[in-house]
């Protein structure tokens, strides 16, 4: 119904696309009508051209302030939008060869707007992203293009890279394991070619950065993504992770479970001892005695070097786990506070009583608890940063993307990353014929006709692409065609340089390729063949002189146009689908393999009854259809009706995964949302050399805050317990404040009064214990305890939230929404973690000695390393596969995620100080994240 009226309406109207087509004609009339006062400008004044589009860009946006800025950078582009794209049209015409098309104008300004651009493959969408590329980075905030794989990144910014060059542009590619300054070259450069990996970890890197100058990224400005559907769909669902393993925590924590008994607990406060446990407050008091029996205690466990004090700053890490220990010990007990299942310390709500399964206590106290209980430690490998594809790239300021197959996702592309698709027509007709599908009872019968098919465009000469859907599949009729003894090539996705070659020939007479659906993406299939590989090692040649290069080409051109001939008098290519995807889209991206540029070509695909899409969601329908038309045995039945059932059902599944990928996305946003707030001040922090302002706000809070604890509100003073506060200011902050003698001699104090009384205290208590150090070195080490404290915080803070995310669906049979649980408690651990970073990072400070010069390098401590290296991990994948399953029907989930999305995760090797470090940032694992613990 609801199609029928927009048909009616569209019919009347004209759809938006058209519309949008139309308006983008009439820029296309008005860059065209550039063209020959462009054509007529000699190479210097049209590369000059560049620096007067940026002179008058910058005049146009020149003292705009900062809130009208986006708008008037917006509009100044759009002004110089015609002259831009006539000017690198021109110049690609120049060094290339190539005139953009009218229809890569279009696409140009599509991806210009922002949105996706719809080009069949072999329209030359990479020539099309040459135009917004050049555009946009007018402005000099760069622009990243974005690719699938290493090798079309190089490909793409060397072959582009020719004509923005021309132009006075700067041309970087970023790849995996770069040397640092080689890669942050690349990223200040106008324009940036990477893959999508790569973007994310860099951004992920620039996160974990001790120094500013360690970072890669600038502000996320514009990136055009190609085949973005892959990127922003089918990758979508997995997440980008850097992991890596604490090695000896571990031990760390058994050594520590084994030390915390030996302390003596103090019977009352203020008696001998070496520790106060405060039971009302959940905490654990060390005392003077306590301490200097721990630093014995630990120097015999082998945890504090001969000499070394707990109160420096590296080993301040220990009283934190021996904090832990003691806690373990002594207020929490098995079967009150948590019981142990299956190996597992599992909370007890102390509320309801009822089991917390998924959620983890933070600050090392459930791994304290597991050593005390002598079960697996768990959380050793941790995440270290994580985000989705789609996460990121919803940071740029502008995000375009470009692929061949949107349309049928259009409506997700809206939904979730506010991209609209507008489909732009082919440079010419498209001729391909796409046959019904040849439906079979058996799967052999299927086999057999795709063999029969097969041979068949092998005796005319006729290249022939077969797609599967999985590398067992390919390797399956890879066997078949040996029986038959039909050459044949098969690729999967693996080597992807080796495989753009063996794509380029996949349109030679009698050629058969076999390839999964991700082989050799970004390639041109040419009919006859690519000859101009061969051209270019004949003009490489030194062994021929000019002439003899010449005659050479010509001959090699020659004999591609009798391969090409004989190829398109055989029908052009000739595409082979062993299976429908679950997707339209996929089988539309092999389907367009053929037929490009106006070439002939046709498609068809074979399937059965026992194919797994069939099977699970058309079988009955199929099954009837096939029962009226009647169906002979042995014989394929091909109808549009069964078609066009299987598409609906595709439709279906389409729409179940969508759901999924939506729903990932809702949990994701909570972690998303608090990743954004921490990077920020942690950025913040990075940038600011002088942090003692936050420092003070911070000590404000914590003395508040403990003052609170005692002094509520709005309370009588018989109320107040100042004795235990004096205690708590002396144990945690090392502060002695004389508070009963204030009241004393002064009754008309009230407690606002004594607050800040005690506020001021402690300011100037530290301003004395600092005053005998050079102001930098006390801001450099109020810096680094702040970031370190706020990474280590954070780290845990992922790991409890990943936790929570597993066990959450366990509450559903208690009446909750599993999702407003998740968020709610999510944010509840996030307050929790910002209290404890706040209070540790005020009594690491107050404990803190600078002493010797060690202590002010960050980059060489090498006494922390011991507690937190990296270790080597292998199989670490599923710890941190998303889950899907919870609802919904089980068959559809699990054929939906048969092909379970594997997140890209980046393990940490076992490594040297001196190694390059393994988070890929090319420095030395000293200088990077071997100094992060
Ligand atoms: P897509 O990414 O859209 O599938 P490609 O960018 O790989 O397509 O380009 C396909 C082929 O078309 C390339 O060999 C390219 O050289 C050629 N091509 C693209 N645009 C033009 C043009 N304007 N003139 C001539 N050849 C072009
Ligand atoms: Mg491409």
């Amino acid at each position: 119904m609801i199609s029928w009226i927009s048909r009616f309406l569209r019919a009347v109207f004209g759809s938006r696309n058209d519309r949008l087509l139309k308006q983008y004609g009439r820029s296309v009339r008005a860059i065209n009508a550039l063209e020959p006062s462009i054509a007529a400008l000699p190479d210097h004044a049209l590369a000059a051209k560049t620096l007067e589009l940026r002179e008058r860009f910058a005049k146009r946006v020149e003292g705009v302030p900062e809130e009208g800025r986006d708008a008037a950078e917006k509009a100044a582009l759009a002004e110089l939008l015609s002259e831009s794209f006539a000017v690198v049209r021109e110049a690609a015409k120049r060094v290339l060869n190539m005139r953009h098309f009218d229809v890569q104008l279009i696409g140009g300004m599509v991806l210009h707007d922002g949105k996706i651009s719809e080009m069949r493959t072999g329209e030359g969408k990479t020539l099309v992203a040459t135009l917004p590329a050049y555009l946009n980075a007018l402005s000099g905030r760069g622009v990243h293009i974005v690719t699938v794989n290493d090798y079309l990144a190089s490909r793409d910014a060397e072959w582009m890279g020719k004509v923005y060059k021309f132009l006075g542009l700067s041309v970087g590619v970023i790849l995996t394991q770069m040397p640092h300054a080689e890669k942050q070259s690349a990223y200040a450069a106008d324009i940036t070619y990477g893959t999508n990996n790569e973007f994310g970890f860099d951004y992920l890197r620039d996160n974990m950065a001790m120094q500013v100058g360690d970072r890669f990224q600038r502000r996320l400005n514009y990136a055009i993504v190609d085949e973005v559907d892959s990127i922003l769909i089918d990758e979508a669902r997995t997440p980008l992770i850097i992991s890596g393993r604490a090695e000896d925590r571990t031990e760390i924590y058994q050594r520590m479970n084994a030390v915390a008994p030996l302390l003596k607990r103090q019977e009352k406060e203020n008696e001998p001892g070496d520790f106060y446990v405060d039971e009302k407050n959940h905490t654990v008091l060390l005392s003077e005695e306590g301490h200097e029996s721990a630093e014995k205690l630990l120097g015999r466990a082998g945890l504090l070097p001969e000499g070394r004090s707990l109160y420096e700053p590296a080993y301040v890490n220990l009283m934190h786990h021996l904090n832990a220990a003691l806690r373990a010990h002594n207020l929490f007990f098995r079967d009150r506070h948590y019981v142990v299942q299956d190996g597992e310390v599992i909370i007890v709500d102390e509320f309801t009583g009822r089991l917390m399964p998924g959620r983890r206590w933070s600050d090392g106290l459930h791994q304290a608890i597991e050593a005390k209980e002598n079960v697996s430690i768990q959380s050793e490998n941790q995440t270290l940063a994580s985000i989705t594809f789609q996460n990121y790239f919803r940071m740029y300021r502008k995000l375009a993307g470009m692929t061949g197959t949107a349309d049928t996702e259009a409506y997700e592309f809206q939904e979730i990353y506010g991209l609209e698709v507008v489909v732009v027509p082919t440079h010419m007709p498209m001729i391909r014929a796409d046959r019904n599908d040849q439906v079979f009872r058996t799967a052999a019968e299927k086999y057999k006709a795709i063999i029969g098919d097969i041979k068949d465009c092998y005796e005319r000469d006729q290249p022939v692409l077969v797609g599967t859907t999985s590398i067992e599949n390919s390797e399956l009729i890879s066997g078949m065609l040996e029986k038959d003894k039909l050459p044949h090539q098969v690729l999967n996705a693996k080597q992807h340089a080796r495989e753009a070659e063996i794509v380029a020939q996949a349109g030679r007479p009698k050629m058969i390729t076999i390839a999964t659906n991700m082989a050799g993406r970004g390639t041109d299939i040419v009919l006859g063949g690519n000859v101009e590989k061969q051209i270019d090692v004949v003009r490489a040649a030194e062994d021929l002189d000019t002439a003899g290069k010449e005659r050479r080409i010509g001959e090699l051109r020659e004999e591609w146009q009798g391969l090409h001939n004989r190829v398109i008098a055989s029908g052009g290519l000739h595409i082979i689908g062993t299976e429908r995807h679950e997707a339209r889209r996929i089988d539309n991206q092999l389907r367009g393999r053929s037929g490009r540029q106006g070439d002939p070509g046709s498609s068809r695909f074979f399937l059965s009854l026992e194919d797994p899409l069939l099977r699970i969601f058309a079988g009955e329908r199929v099954n009837a259809i096939m029962q009226r038309l009647g169906m002979p045995e042995g014989e394929p039945i091909e109808h549009g009706l069964v078609t066009r059932s299987i598409e609906s059902a595709q439709r279906k599944v389409e729409a179940h995964n969508f759901d999924i990928r939506k729903q990932l996305l809702e949990y994701d946003n909570v972690a998303n949302d608090q990743r954004r707030e921490i990077y920020q001040l942690r950025n913040s922090i990075l940038e600011s050399q002088d942090v003692s302002e936050q420092i003070r706000a911070l000590r404000e809070g914590v003395v508040t805050d403990f003052f609170r604890a005692h002094v509520p509100e709005e309370s009588m003073e018989e109320q107040w317990d100042i004795p235990g506060l004096e205690k708590v200011y002396a144990a945690e902050l090392r502060l002695e404040l004389p508070l009963s003698k204030w009241l004393e001699s002064d009754p008309g104090l009230d407690d606002e009064a004594l607050l800040k009384r005690a506020i001021d205290e402690a300011h100037a208590a530290y301003a004395r214990k600092m005053a005998a150090n050079p102001p930098e070195a006390v801001h450099h080490v109020e810096r680094l305890i702040l970031l370190s404290t706020l990474d280590n915080h954070w780290l845990e803070h992922l790991a409890a939230l990943y936790h929570l995310r597993q066990g959450i669906h366990l509450r559903g049979y208690a009446q909750k929404n599993p999702k407003q649980e998740y968020k709610r408690e999510a944010f509840e651990l996030f307050g929790a973690m910002v209290e404890s970073v706040k209070l540790e990072v005020i009594k690491t400070l107050t404990a803190v000695e600078i002493r010797t010069q060690e202590d002010l390098r960050p980059d060489d401590q090498s006494h922390v390393e011991n507690i937190t290296p990296l270790h080597p991990v292998s199989g670490g994948a599923e710890e941190v596969e998303p889950e899907y399953a919870g609802n919904g029907d089980v068959a559809l989930a699990e054929a939906a995620t048969k092909k379970k999305a594997q997140p890209v995760v980046r393990h940490a090797q076992k490594i040297g100080r001196n190694d390059p470090c393994p988070c890929g940032s090319g420095k030395k694992y000293k200088h990077c994240h071997g100094k992060l613990t």
